[in-house]
């Protein structure tokens, strides 16, 4: 079950994808005074090389992140202004990377750390299960010296979340948070777990906002996960947004190449009510950055 490293893919379309809702959704969350409680399920290392083994060998970034800043952000040239979400996450990966090249590509836990507020206002909990992923996350969190703002358990996120939620109120008496739920999808079982788990954690607290990443497969419980999300939200009364990036075929590849991920998903539950603009104005130029070749397209549906 640990064959699955994120480092391979650190940077490529769906975390650009999954990384634009994530900072979207918290700017707006941020906005009120009161802390909020982070959750990551799946955290990964945290910090990823980009001109490491890893992204050699997998390079998925090239048709990612490298690809977007490439565009936006041409060495020696003006930057492009591009959509509001897609500038502040290129913001944020470039503040990892102090040097102008892109060598460090910030994960979800780092995403998150840097929109922390001071004062342990906000708190964030990271879960990893993998052995070495969760020693390395150890490591690049406690080189932040966040104290007890970042707690990091080598536990799995399904389970962990349960003791985190409904939160413990802020200084202002209200109970907010936000859980991020990205697994890798290794085992099939995963694609129930996820339906479970925010079909639980609703019951236990209905006002979080529930950010799920998924794999666009042809695989039946692939194509399921997104549906069941939306029946779960809507027995619950929940609104919802779902947001979908297809880069489609890559022309070069022959038709032994194995395709490897193509598309992906964010479905929201609870999503801020400025995130469908958000992501209006940033999924079509993310399309025209990104699109590759057949069955590149791009989707935004929301209900509730
Ligand atoms: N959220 C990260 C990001 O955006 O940078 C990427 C996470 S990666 C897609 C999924 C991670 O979940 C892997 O590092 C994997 O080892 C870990 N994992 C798998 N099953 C888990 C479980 N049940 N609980 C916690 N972590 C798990």
């Amino acid at each position: 079950m640990f064959s699955y490293r994120h480092a391979f893919h650190a940077g490529n379309h769906a975390d650009v994808l999954k990384h634009i809702t994530l900072i979207a959704t918290l700017r707006h969350l941020m906005q009120k005074e009161a802390g909020l409680t982070l959750i990551d399920t799946h955290a990964g290392a945290g910090l990823y090389r980009l001109d490491g083994d890893y992204t050699e060998t997998g390079g998925e970034a090239k048709d990612g992140v490298v690809k977007l800043l490439g565009a936006l952000r041409p060495a020696g040239k003006p930057a492009i202004a591009g959509a509001p979400a897609i500038d502040d996450y290129l913001d944020l990966v470039t503040s990892y990377n102090p040097s102008g090249a892109l060598r460090v590509y910030p994960g979800s836990p780092f995403v998150m750390h840097h929109l922390l507020r001071a004062e342990s206002r906000d708190k964030l909990k990271l879960f990893e299960l993998h052995p070495t992923d969760s020693k390395l996350l150890a490591g690049n969190i406690a080189q932040l010296d966040a104290g007890r703002q970042i707690a990091v358990a080598r536990q799995d996120g399904f389970e962990g979340i349960k003791a985190f939620l409904p939160p413990p109120p802020s200084a202002t008496g209200s109970k907010r948070a936000a859980v991020l739920i990205d697994p890798s999808y290794e085992i099939k079982t995963d694609y129930a777990k996820v339906s479970a788990c925010v079909q639980e954690q609703l019951k236990r607290f209905p006002t979080g906002t529930f950010l799920v990443w998924y794999p666009i497969i042809p695989r039946p419980e692939a194509h399921d996960l997104p549906r069941r999300l939306k029946t779960v939200s809507n027995q619950n009364k929940r609104p919802w947004l779902n947001a979908t990036l297809a880069i489609g075929q890559d022309p070069t590849h022959g038709p032994e190449d194995r395709p490897g991920l193509t598309a992906s998903g964010m479905f929201v539950v609870n999503p801020p009510h400025t995130l469908k603009a958000v992501l209006q104005a940033a999924l079509p130029q993310l399309l025209d950055l990104l699109g590759r070749g057949r069955g590149k397209g791009q989707t935004l549906e929301s209900g509730g």
